[in-house]
Protein backbone atom coordinates (compact mmCIF):
# COMPACT_ATOMS: atom_id res chain seq x y z
CA UNK A 1 0.00 0.00 0.00
CA UNK A 2 1.53 3.39 -1.35
CA UNK A 3 1.38 5.83 1.93
CA UNK A 4 -0.62 8.54 1.17
CA UNK A 5 0.31 11.49 2.76
CA UNK A 6 -2.89 14.02 1.38
CA UNK A 7 -5.05 11.32 3.46
CA UNK A 8 -3.08 11.85 6.17
CA UNK A 9 -3.15 15.75 6.46
CA UNK A 10 -7.02 15.73 5.84
CA UNK A 11 -6.55 14.26 9.84
CA UNK A 12 -4.57 16.95 10.76
CA UNK A 13 -6.90 20.57 10.29
CA UNK A 14 -4.42 23.14 12.24
CA UNK A 15 -2.29 21.85 8.58
CA UNK A 16 -4.44 23.84 6.44
CA UNK A 17 -4.43 27.14 7.35
CA UNK A 18 -2.87 30.42 5.92
CA UNK A 19 0.31 31.98 8.44
CA UNK A 20 1.26 36.09 7.26
CA UNK A 21 -0.79 34.81 3.47
CA UNK A 22 1.80 32.13 2.61
CA UNK A 23 0.51 28.17 3.43
CA UNK A 24 1.73 27.28 6.51
CA UNK A 25 4.38 24.86 6.76
CA UNK A 26 5.37 23.07 9.98
CA UNK A 27 8.26 21.90 10.20
CA UNK A 28 8.70 22.41 14.30
CA UNK A 29 7.93 18.55 14.72
CA UNK A 30 10.61 17.96 17.00
CA UNK A 31 9.49 20.33 19.51
CA UNK A 32 5.38 19.32 19.30
CA UNK A 33 3.68 17.56 16.66
CA UNK A 34 0.43 18.56 15.90
CA UNK A 35 -2.84 16.47 16.94
CA UNK A 36 -4.91 14.59 14.66
CA UNK A 37 -8.82 14.74 14.56
CA UNK A 38 -8.96 11.20 16.16
CA UNK A 39 -7.19 12.87 19.56
CA UNK A 40 -9.11 15.98 19.54
CA UNK A 41 -12.62 13.82 19.28
CA UNK A 42 -11.88 11.12 22.28
CA UNK A 43 -10.30 14.53 24.50
CA UNK A 44 -13.68 16.58 23.57
CA UNK A 45 -15.86 12.70 24.00
CA UNK A 46 -14.86 12.79 27.74
CA UNK A 47 -15.30 15.93 28.64
CA UNK A 48 -19.10 15.65 26.81
CA UNK A 49 -19.79 12.13 27.76
CA UNK A 50 -17.90 11.01 30.91
CA UNK A 51 -16.20 13.54 32.47
CA UNK A 52 -15.24 12.22 36.16
CA UNK A 53 -12.45 11.41 38.42
CA UNK A 54 -10.73 7.68 38.42
CA UNK A 55 -10.14 5.34 40.74
CA UNK A 56 -12.38 6.45 43.33
CA UNK A 57 -16.11 6.86 42.65
CA UNK A 58 -18.34 4.04 42.47
CA UNK A 59 -20.31 5.75 40.65
CA UNK A 60 -20.86 4.53 36.33
CA UNK A 61 -18.94 8.35 35.19
CA UNK A 62 -16.06 6.85 37.47
CA UNK A 63 -16.09 3.57 35.89
CA UNK A 64 -16.19 4.66 32.61
CA UNK A 65 -12.91 7.07 32.89
CA UNK A 66 -11.12 4.70 34.85
CA UNK A 67 -11.67 2.20 32.02
CA UNK A 68 -10.60 4.16 29.53
CA UNK A 69 -7.42 5.24 30.96
CA UNK A 70 -6.18 1.31 32.32
CA UNK A 71 -7.24 0.13 28.42
CA UNK A 72 -4.51 2.82 27.41
CA UNK A 73 -2.47 1.52 29.83
CA UNK A 74 -2.38 -1.57 28.42
CA UNK A 75 -2.51 0.00 24.60
CA UNK A 76 1.12 1.36 25.68
CA UNK A 77 2.01 -1.25 27.24
CA UNK A 78 1.29 -3.55 24.24
CA UNK A 79 3.21 -0.65 21.83
CA UNK A 80 6.67 -0.99 23.53
CA UNK A 81 6.17 -4.45 24.08
CA UNK A 82 6.56 -4.10 28.25
CA UNK A 83 5.82 -7.47 30.37
CA UNK A 84 2.60 -6.07 32.51
CA UNK A 85 0.69 -2.92 32.55
CA UNK A 86 1.72 -2.27 36.35
CA UNK A 87 5.37 -1.35 34.60
CA UNK A 88 3.76 1.50 32.71
CA UNK A 89 3.50 4.71 34.45
CA UNK A 90 1.90 7.92 33.04
CA UNK A 91 3.75 11.21 33.88
CA UNK A 92 3.81 14.78 33.08
CA UNK A 93 6.61 13.89 30.41
CA UNK A 94 10.10 12.93 30.02
CA UNK A 95 11.25 15.87 31.67
CA UNK A 96 9.04 14.07 34.99
CA UNK A 97 9.91 10.47 34.13
CA UNK A 98 13.47 11.30 34.56
CA UNK A 99 13.14 13.14 37.83
CA UNK A 100 11.43 10.55 38.79
CA UNK A 101 14.03 7.95 38.72
CA UNK A 102 16.79 10.60 40.02
CA UNK A 103 15.02 11.41 42.78
CA UNK A 104 14.51 7.98 43.69
CA UNK A 105 18.09 6.84 42.80
CA UNK A 106 19.21 9.39 45.32
CA UNK A 107 18.28 7.10 48.13
CA UNK A 108 20.69 4.59 46.10
CA UNK A 109 23.82 5.58 44.85
CA UNK A 110 26.14 6.62 46.90
CA UNK A 111 29.78 8.99 46.45
CA UNK A 112 32.53 6.74 44.67
CA UNK A 113 29.90 5.86 42.45
CA UNK A 114 29.18 7.26 38.83
CA UNK A 115 26.15 8.19 36.52
CA UNK A 116 27.37 7.87 32.45
CA UNK A 117 25.02 10.28 29.71
CA UNK A 118 26.19 11.24 26.38
CA UNK A 119 27.22 14.63 25.11
CA UNK A 120 23.89 14.50 22.76
CA UNK A 121 21.26 15.12 25.25
CA UNK A 122 18.07 17.61 26.04
CA UNK A 123 18.83 18.79 29.28
CA UNK A 124 16.18 16.96 30.84
CA UNK A 125 18.55 14.25 31.20
CA UNK A 126 21.88 15.99 32.14
CA UNK A 127 20.02 18.40 34.87
CA UNK A 128 18.51 15.78 37.10
CA UNK A 129 21.78 13.71 37.17
CA UNK A 130 23.61 16.64 38.06
CA UNK A 131 21.35 17.34 40.83
CA UNK A 132 21.30 13.71 41.87
CA UNK A 133 25.60 14.03 41.68
CA UNK A 134 25.39 16.99 43.83
CA UNK A 135 22.94 15.51 46.05
CA UNK A 136 25.26 12.05 46.92
CA UNK A 137 28.73 13.23 45.94
CA UNK A 138 28.44 10.33 42.91
CA UNK A 139 29.90 11.43 39.87
CA UNK A 140 28.68 12.26 36.27
CA UNK A 141 30.31 11.19 33.75
CA UNK A 142 29.69 11.41 29.32
CA UNK A 143 30.53 9.29 26.53
CA UNK A 144 31.84 12.15 24.19
CA UNK A 145 30.74 12.91 20.60
CA UNK A 146 32.34 13.59 17.14
CA UNK A 147 32.50 16.24 14.39
CA UNK A 148 29.30 14.47 12.70
CA UNK A 149 27.65 14.71 16.20
CA UNK A 150 27.69 10.75 16.98
CA UNK A 151 28.29 9.44 20.06
CA UNK A 152 32.07 7.95 20.20
CA UNK A 153 32.20 4.36 21.63
CA UNK A 154 36.16 4.22 22.27
CA UNK A 155 37.00 4.68 25.18
CA UNK A 156 33.11 3.01 26.66
CA UNK A 157 35.39 0.65 28.90
CA UNK A 158 36.87 3.02 31.34
CA UNK A 159 33.91 5.59 31.18
CA UNK A 160 31.11 2.98 32.06
CA UNK A 161 32.66 1.06 34.72
CA UNK A 162 32.01 -1.20 37.58
CA UNK A 163 31.05 2.28 39.94
CA UNK A 164 28.51 2.97 37.29
CA UNK A 165 25.04 2.63 38.92
CA UNK A 166 23.05 3.92 35.63
CA UNK A 167 23.61 4.80 32.00
CA UNK A 168 20.90 7.11 30.22
CA UNK A 169 20.67 8.12 27.02
CA UNK A 170 18.48 9.32 24.48
CA UNK A 171 18.17 7.03 21.60
CA UNK A 172 17.39 9.86 18.91
CA UNK A 173 18.54 13.37 19.24
CA UNK A 174 16.37 16.46 19.23
CA UNK A 175 18.88 18.71 18.07
CA UNK A 176 20.98 16.81 15.39
CA UNK A 177 18.69 14.00 14.83
CA UNK A 178 21.58 11.43 15.50
CA UNK A 179 20.33 8.06 16.22
CA UNK A 180 22.44 6.46 18.72
CA UNK A 181 24.21 3.39 18.92
CA UNK A 182 21.72 2.16 21.32
CA UNK A 183 22.62 -1.67 21.40
CA UNK A 184 26.63 -1.29 22.25
CA UNK A 185 25.84 1.24 25.28
CA UNK A 186 23.11 -1.03 26.79
CA UNK A 187 25.29 -4.04 26.30
CA UNK A 188 28.30 -2.48 28.27
CA UNK A 189 26.05 -1.11 30.83
CA UNK A 190 24.71 -4.56 31.31
CA UNK A 191 27.72 -5.96 31.34
CA UNK A 192 29.06 -4.08 34.46
CA UNK A 193 25.15 -4.24 35.98
CA UNK A 194 24.56 -0.53 35.76
CA UNK A 195 20.84 0.49 35.49
CA UNK A 196 20.05 1.78 31.92
CA UNK A 197 17.54 4.51 30.70
CA UNK A 198 16.52 5.52 27.49
CA UNK A 199 15.15 8.97 26.58
CA UNK A 200 12.62 8.07 23.71
CA UNK A 201 11.18 11.27 23.47
CA UNK A 202 12.38 10.85 19.58
CA UNK A 203 12.41 7.32 18.91
CA UNK A 204 8.37 8.04 19.69
CA UNK A 205 7.07 9.33 16.96
CA UNK A 206 9.74 7.95 14.42
CA UNK A 207 10.60 4.85 15.76
CA UNK A 208 9.39 0.96 17.08
CA UNK A 209 11.06 0.30 19.93
CA UNK A 210 10.47 -2.94 22.04
CA UNK A 211 12.11 -2.19 25.46
CA UNK A 212 12.09 -6.34 26.28
CA UNK A 213 14.66 -6.91 22.91
CA UNK A 214 16.36 -3.86 24.43
CA UNK A 215 16.59 -5.46 28.06
CA UNK A 216 16.61 -1.59 28.68
CA UNK A 217 15.56 -1.34 32.52
CA UNK A 218 14.06 2.53 31.79
CA UNK A 219 12.56 4.15 29.14
CA UNK A 220 10.12 7.21 28.54
CA UNK A 221 7.92 9.05 26.15
CA UNK A 222 6.42 12.53 25.78
CA UNK A 223 2.38 12.44 24.39
CA UNK A 224 3.18 15.99 22.90
CA UNK A 225 5.97 14.53 20.10
CA UNK A 226 3.64 11.67 19.15
CA UNK A 227 0.67 13.53 18.44
CA UNK A 228 -1.15 13.66 21.66
CA UNK A 229 -1.64 15.86 24.11
CA UNK A 230 0.62 18.05 26.15
CA UNK A 231 1.77 17.67 29.71
CA UNK A 232 1.44 13.56 29.54
CA UNK A 233 4.50 11.29 29.28
CA UNK A 234 4.97 7.58 30.04
CA UNK A 235 7.99 6.16 32.22
CA UNK A 236 8.66 2.42 31.45
CA UNK A 237 10.04 0.71 33.99
CA UNK A 238 11.16 -3.22 34.87
CA UNK A 239 9.31 -4.49 38.13
CA UNK A 240 11.78 -4.75 39.76
CA UNK A 241 13.47 -1.84 39.59
CA UNK A 242 10.38 0.51 40.25
CA UNK A 243 9.51 -1.81 43.39
CA UNK A 244 13.51 -0.73 44.69
CA UNK A 245 13.21 2.70 44.13
CA UNK A 246 10.75 5.01 46.33
CA UNK A 247 8.40 7.39 45.02
CA UNK A 248 9.08 10.56 43.70
CA UNK A 249 5.96 12.20 45.18
CA UNK A 250 3.66 11.68 47.81
CA UNK A 251 -0.37 12.66 47.97
CA UNK A 252 -3.07 10.88 47.11
CA UNK A 253 -3.70 7.72 44.74
CA UNK A 254 -0.11 6.78 45.68
CA UNK A 255 -0.92 5.21 49.10
CA UNK A 256 -2.10 2.39 50.27
CA UNK A 257 -2.81 3.45 54.44
CA UNK A 258 -2.33 6.70 56.00
CA UNK A 259 -2.40 7.80 59.19
CA UNK A 260 -1.45 11.05 60.97
CA UNK A 261 1.78 9.50 61.59
CA UNK A 262 2.99 7.47 58.70
CA UNK A 263 1.42 6.09 55.35
CA UNK A 264 2.25 3.24 53.31
CA UNK A 265 2.78 3.08 49.53
CA UNK A 266 0.53 1.24 46.76
CA UNK A 267 1.85 -1.47 44.39
CA UNK A 268 2.76 -0.30 40.74
CA UNK A 269 1.70 1.46 39.08
CA UNK A 270 0.34 3.73 41.66
CA UNK A 271 3.42 4.54 43.44
CA UNK A 272 4.19 6.48 41.56
CA UNK A 273 0.77 8.68 40.19
CA UNK A 274 0.34 10.79 42.48
CA UNK A 275 -2.73 13.35 42.59
CA UNK A 276 -5.39 13.22 39.96
CA UNK A 277 -4.38 11.78 36.78
CA UNK A 278 -4.04 13.63 33.49
CA UNK A 279 -7.23 11.69 32.56
CA UNK A 280 -8.13 13.79 29.29
CA UNK A 281 -4.22 13.48 28.40
CA UNK A 282 -4.50 9.85 28.80
CA UNK A 283 -7.64 9.30 26.30
CA UNK A 284 -6.38 11.85 23.99
CA UNK A 285 -2.59 9.69 24.01
CA UNK A 286 -4.50 6.52 23.51
CA UNK A 287 -6.31 7.84 20.51
CA UNK A 288 -2.52 8.86 19.49
CA UNK A 289 -1.21 5.45 19.63
CA UNK A 290 -4.38 4.15 17.49
CA UNK A 291 -3.47 6.32 14.51
CA UNK A 292 0.28 5.95 14.58
CA UNK A 293 -0.32 2.42 14.56
CA UNK A 294 -3.08 2.59 12.12
CA UNK A 295 -0.45 4.67 9.46
CA UNK A 296 2.08 2.44 10.44
CA UNK A 297 5.44 3.72 12.71
CA UNK A 298 7.99 2.12 9.39
CA UNK A 299 6.00 3.98 6.82
CA UNK A 300 6.13 7.13 8.78
CA UNK A 301 9.83 6.54 9.39
CA UNK A 302 10.53 5.77 5.67
CA UNK A 303 8.55 8.37 4.55
CA UNK A 304 10.43 10.76 7.06
CA UNK A 305 13.97 9.68 5.61
CA UNK A 306 13.18 10.15 2.56
CA UNK A 307 11.82 13.60 3.31
CA UNK A 308 15.19 13.87 5.31
CA UNK A 309 17.29 13.16 2.21
CA UNK A 310 15.43 15.56 -0.39
CA UNK A 311 15.65 18.42 2.16
CA UNK A 312 19.58 18.15 3.23
CA UNK A 313 20.32 17.51 -0.66
CA UNK A 314 18.01 20.95 -1.54
CA UNK A 315 19.26 22.88 0.89
CA UNK A 316 23.07 22.09 0.26
CA UNK A 317 22.83 23.73 -2.87
CA UNK A 318 22.12 27.17 -0.76
CA UNK A 319 25.45 28.68 -0.33
CA UNK A 320 27.09 28.78 3.17
CA UNK A 321 24.17 26.47 4.27
CA UNK A 322 25.91 23.35 6.42
CA UNK A 323 24.57 20.60 8.05
CA UNK A 324 25.03 20.77 11.97
CA UNK A 325 25.04 17.33 13.07
CA UNK A 326 25.84 15.09 9.92
CA UNK A 327 25.41 11.48 11.14
CA UNK A 328 25.18 8.38 9.19
CA UNK A 329 22.38 7.30 11.37
CA UNK A 330 19.84 10.25 11.64
CA UNK A 331 16.23 10.71 11.93
CA UNK A 332 13.71 13.44 10.68
CA UNK A 333 15.82 16.13 11.92
CA UNK A 334 17.74 18.84 9.75
CA UNK A 335 19.51 21.48 12.16
CA UNK A 336 22.07 24.30 10.05
CA UNK A 337 23.61 27.24 10.06
CA UNK A 338 24.06 29.74 6.67
CA UNK A 339 27.31 31.34 7.14
CA UNK A 340 26.45 35.45 7.53
CA UNK A 341 23.49 34.73 8.67
CA UNK A 342 21.81 34.63 12.58
CA UNK A 343 20.01 31.76 12.84
CA UNK A 344 17.04 33.48 14.91
CA UNK A 345 17.11 35.77 11.96
CA UNK A 346 16.82 33.21 9.50
CA UNK A 347 13.81 31.72 11.98
CA UNK A 348 11.63 35.19 11.49
CA UNK A 349 12.17 35.59 7.75
CA UNK A 350 10.86 32.14 7.70
CA UNK A 351 7.94 32.41 9.78
CA UNK A 352 7.01 35.79 7.59
CA UNK A 353 6.54 33.02 4.62
CA UNK A 354 4.93 30.80 6.42
CA UNK A 355 7.28 28.35 7.41
CA UNK A 356 7.77 27.11 11.44
CA UNK A 357 11.10 26.45 12.35
CA UNK A 358 12.52 26.01 15.70
CA UNK A 359 16.15 28.05 16.29
CA UNK A 360 18.27 28.46 19.14
CA UNK A 361 19.83 26.01 21.66
CA UNK A 362 16.89 23.69 21.51
CA UNK A 363 17.60 22.62 25.06
CA UNK A 364 21.03 21.50 24.44
CA UNK A 365 23.27 23.69 24.89
CA UNK A 366 26.34 22.06 25.59
CA UNK A 367 25.62 20.12 22.17
CA UNK A 368 25.87 23.81 20.67
CA UNK A 369 29.09 24.80 22.57
CA UNK A 370 31.01 21.52 21.26
CA UNK A 371 30.05 22.72 17.44
CA UNK A 372 31.04 26.47 18.79
CA UNK A 373 27.59 28.01 17.65
CA UNK A 374 25.34 29.83 19.62
CA UNK A 375 22.12 27.48 17.97
CA UNK A 376 20.88 26.59 14.77
CA UNK A 377 17.75 26.58 13.09
CA UNK A 378 16.25 23.27 12.71
CA UNK A 379 13.32 21.82 10.27
CA UNK A 380 11.70 18.47 11.96
CA UNK A 381 9.51 16.21 9.90
CA UNK A 382 6.65 14.22 11.09
CA UNK A 383 3.99 11.84 9.36
CA UNK A 384 2.32 14.51 7.29
CA UNK A 385 4.85 16.92 5.58
CA UNK A 386 5.64 16.78 2.09
CA UNK A 387 8.20 17.91 -0.72
CA UNK A 388 6.33 19.81 -1.79
CA UNK A 389 6.46 21.55 2.24
CA UNK A 390 10.44 21.15 1.63
CA UNK A 391 10.62 22.94 -1.94
CA UNK A 392 8.41 26.35 0.18
CA UNK A 393 10.51 25.54 2.55
CA UNK A 394 14.10 26.11 0.36
CA UNK A 395 12.52 28.75 -1.29
CA UNK A 396 11.97 30.86 1.53
CA UNK A 397 15.05 30.06 2.95
CA UNK A 398 16.80 31.48 -0.06
CA UNK A 399 14.82 34.31 0.17
CA UNK A 400 15.57 35.11 3.85
CA UNK A 401 19.41 34.35 3.29
CA UNK A 402 19.07 36.90 0.46
CA UNK A 403 17.68 39.53 2.40
CA UNK A 404 19.81 39.06 5.34
CA UNK A 405 23.65 38.97 3.30
C1 LIG B 1 11.23 17.00 24.04
C2 LIG B 1 12.36 16.20 24.59
C3 LIG B 1 12.49 16.00 25.97
C4 LIG B 1 11.54 16.64 26.98
O1 LIG B 1 10.28 16.04 26.90
P1 LIG B 1 9.02 16.65 27.69
O2 LIG B 1 8.02 15.55 27.61
O3 LIG B 1 8.59 17.85 26.90
O4 LIG B 1 9.44 16.95 29.08
C5 LIG B 1 13.53 15.22 26.41
N1 LIG B 1 14.40 14.64 25.56
C6 LIG B 1 14.31 14.81 24.22
C7 LIG B 1 15.30 14.12 23.32
C8 LIG B 1 13.29 15.60 23.70
O5 LIG B 1 13.19 15.77 22.38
Amino acid sequence: MSYDVQAIRQQFPILNQKIHGRPLVYLDNAATAQKPIAVIDAISDYYLNYNANVHRGVHTLSQRATDAMEAVREDVRAHINAAETAEIIFTRGITDSINTIAFGMGALVKKGQNIVITAVEHHSNIVPWQMLCQRTGAELRHLPMNEHGEVVLDGIEEIIDEHTAMVAFNHISNALGTINPVDAILERAQKVGAWTLVDGAQSGPHAKVDVRAWNVDFFTLSSHKMYGPTGLGVLYGKRERLEALPPYQGGGEMIATVTLEESTYAGLPHKFEAGTPHIEGIIGFGAALKYINEVGIEAIAAHEKELLEYATQECSEIEGFRVIGDAKNKASVLSFVVDGTHPYDLGVLLDQQGVAVRTGQHCTQPIMDAFCIDGTARASFAMYNTKEEIDLFKAALEKAVTMLR
